[in-house]
């Protein structure tokens, strides 16, 4: 029963990147009205959302540079929620890192301080999960977590990741498909 218990709570984790991922990139937005999500995006995460952790490690240096605030982060954070629960989705964590490029942190991607506060945080079984993004960061930490990756939307840059969907229709058939296994 109580191995049951300790097993019924554990789960891989879809680990997704913010900007360019689930909503149109946006340099330094600083308010909900300006995050735009892919519309693609809610009917994948609905169907994943029932057997993965949802999952979004970001990077937010707009905060070092004074250019919003935390609570303004906040307020962008709780729209993407918002919207994901109303589709029928989920998101389970939002972990940031507020540093500046070259401030020596260990969280600002590609390390991988974000990722490891979530798999502290959470029971997940890492074979099972993934790192979906659209950028060289996002791949280059999984690369370093031995994590796989999805690269997302944008073909160009120097990290390919595991797999390439144009959009989350395509990473739904990445993950439900026998490749990922
Ligand atoms: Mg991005």
């Amino acid at each position: 029963m109580l191995i049951w218990a300790i097993t019924s709570t554990m789960r891989p984790a879809l680990f997704l990147d913010r900007d360019g991922t689930i909503n149109r990139d946006c340099p330094y937005c600083k308010s909900p009205e300006e995050i735009s999500i892919y519309e693609d995006v809610y009917e994948p995460l609905r169907e994943l959302s029932q057997r993965y952790y949802i999952i979004i490690l970001t990077n937010q240096s707009g905060i070092a540079r004074g250019y919003f605030s935390e609570r303004d982060l906040e307020k962008m954070h709780n729209k993407i929620r918002e919207a994901m629960a109303e589709r029928g989705g989920r998101i389970d964590a939002i972990y940031v890192c507020p540093h500046m490029p070259g401030s020596g942190c260990q969280c600002r991607k590609p390390a991988t301080g974000l990722l490891d506060k979530a798999l502290h945080d959470f029971e997940i079984d890492r074979t099972q999960s993934f790192v979906i993004g659209d950028s060289d960061v996002d791949m280059e930490m999984a690369k370093r977590a031995g994590i796989k990756s999805i690269r997302i939307r944008n073909e160009s840059g120097n990290e390919r990741g595991d797999f390439y969907a144009d959009d989350f229709y395509g990473v739904l058939r990445i993950v439900n498909g026998p490749a990922s296994k």
